[in-house]
């Protein structure tokens, strides 16, 4: 049996406008005309069920079922191939970071991009520091520890300070899902 979509015009509006942060390029949203050229210009859809138009699409229509929960929503690496082809100059990544932003304040946070989160929280980088690489530096005769907030602990504590002062903790912490 086919599956109902109850369309959300709410949903359009808010990434219209910007979403939470009132970000730029939203107004573009119903500029497209689903001619399908970001799917085909979009190196993860080569390899994922994702497909650039179908998320814009559903944007237009407001399914915001179809978006927030969805793990596609995470699946742009941000590269930018599709505005740089777009016939209609749709802001297409500015239209996804919008899309997150919505689905990050309502708890639909991917769990890779929170665990990207809970390490800069804990070390101000996206990306571990394990011992075996301060064992490397170590041994190569660099300061165990490189020059940044793993090891200036003022700066981290500043960073802590700005992360918390914009909300950006709760969010790894998760909303109202
Ligand atoms: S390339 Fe632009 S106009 Fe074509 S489907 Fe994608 S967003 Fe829409
Ligand atoms: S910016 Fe995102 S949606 Fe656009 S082509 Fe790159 S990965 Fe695909």
């Amino acid at each position: 049996m086919a599956k109902i979509v109850e369309p959300n015009p709410a949903f359009t509006r808010e990434i219209i406008a910007g979403g939470p942060n009132k970000a730029g390029g939203g107004d573009t949203l119903m500029l497209c005309y689903q001619c399908g050229t970001c799917t085909a210009s979009c190196p993860s859809g080569r390899l994922t069920a994702f497909r650039t138009r179908q998320l814009v699409r559903r944007g237009q229509l407001g399914l915001k079922d179809e978006v927030l929960p969805t793990e596609e929503l995470w699946l742009c690496t941000t590269c930018y191939q599709c505005v740089e082809r777009c016939p209609r100059n749709v802001e297409i990544t500015d239209l996804i970071f919008i899309m997150r932003n919505i689905a990050a304040k309502e708890g639909f946070m991917s769990d890779q991009h929170k665990k990207i989160g809970e390490n800069m929280m804990a070390i101000g980088s996206t990306v571990p520091f394990p011992d075996t690489m301060k064992k490397v530096r170590a041994d190569m005769g660099l300061p165990a520890e490189p020059p940044t907030t793993v090891s200036d602990q003022k700066a981290m504590a500043d960073f802590r300070k700005v992360m918390e002062a914009c909300g950006f903790d709760s969010l790894m912490k998760g909303g109202k899902k």
